[in-house]
């Protein structure tokens, strides 16, 4: 795959849930792309596809109409044991807002993080605890931690755990849904940090919030989701200075970080000269 080409094409996605006279459609003719290393926000309120167009492409989802071309494949022609294969080599990796569901609460930090590679069965124990303990430092968690349970550390200190254990399959989609919306505003920030400085060539971002507010710090480019429609693709510069769909500047008025005042531009840029986006 040459540097161009985009990590992810969506194209002209339909997703229906139920049958019958409960059939119900949820995404319409969705298109857009991820390129390799880039950050999208997917941005729109509760009930507008957001998690559903996530599940379809880690392929738990199969689309009724469309194509989803990650690295070249069609994921959407995929049966169900080709999309199961698929799941399972780590490609797309998927963090919840909630790290408990990622985390087994039985399990220290240590065997949560470790499980996927001990599962995939490719490497040995020493290797193992070699790459735990490696991305627990990516992750910025002190290795003291490594023996506790998920309950017996802080909110903010699990969600660090769950993406550790994200990273550690090496994904190139990494999706994040709401990944900060039930941490302080401390552990936002650095979370936020964290996760920016984790894209590169070989892992891109696609990040769902409600609030473009909390995301638009990092992202490149933002996807508005509206009622199941894509209603606008942008860099995040022109959906925050200059959106043209009313539902995408009803979101950026009523985002406070977001306002065009100048304070409020002066934190923005604030937030981004310390996030270390351009
Ligand atoms: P979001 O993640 O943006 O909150 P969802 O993708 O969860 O939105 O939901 C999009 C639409 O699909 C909503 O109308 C929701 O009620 C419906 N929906 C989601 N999951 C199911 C399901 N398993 N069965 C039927 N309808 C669903």
């Amino acid at each position: 795959m040459s540097a161009q080409e985009p990590l992810l094409e969506v194209s002209g996605l339909d997703v229906f849930y139920g049958r019958g006279s409960a059939r119900k459609q949820a995404i319409f003719d969705a298109t857009f792309s991820i390129a390799p290393g880039e950050v999208v926000g997917l941005i729109g309120e509760t009930g507008s596809g957001k998690s559903t167009l996530a599940r379809t492409i880690l392929g738990l989802i199969k689309p009724d109409n469309g194509v989803i071309r990650f690295e070249g494949a069609d994921l959407a022609t995929l049966g169900h044991r080709q999309r199961q294969l698929f799941r399972r080599s780590g490609a797309v990796q998927y963090v919840f807002q909630d790290p408990l569901r990622s985390l087994d609460p039985d399990f220290t930090l240590e065997e949560s993080i470790a499980e996927p590679l001990l599962s995939s069965g490719a490497h040995s124990r020493a290797e193992v605890a070699t790459k735990v303990r490696e991305y627990f430092r990516q992750v910025r968690l002190d290795e003291g931690l490594l023996s506790r349970l998920p309950g017996q550390v802080s909110g903010g200190q699990r969600q660090r755990a769950a993406i550790a254990r994200a990273l550690i399959s090496e994904p190139r989609l990494l999706i994040l849904d709401e990944p900060v919306s039930a941490l302080d505003s401390a552990n936002r920030v650095q979370i936020l940090e964290l996760l920016q400085n984790l894209a590169s060539p070989s892992v891109s971002l696609l990040f769902i919030s409600h609030d473009l507010g909390s995301v638009a710090g990092i992202t490149d480019r933002v996807v508005v989701l509206y009622r199941g429609r894509i209603v606008e693709i942008d860099t995040t510069d022109a959906i925050v200075n200059d959106p043209i769909h009313p539902y995408t500047q009803l979101l950026v008025g009523s985002a406070p970080i977001l306002g065009s005042g100048p304070s409020d531009r002066a934190w923005r840029d604030d937030i981004r000269s310390r996030l270390g986006a351009d």
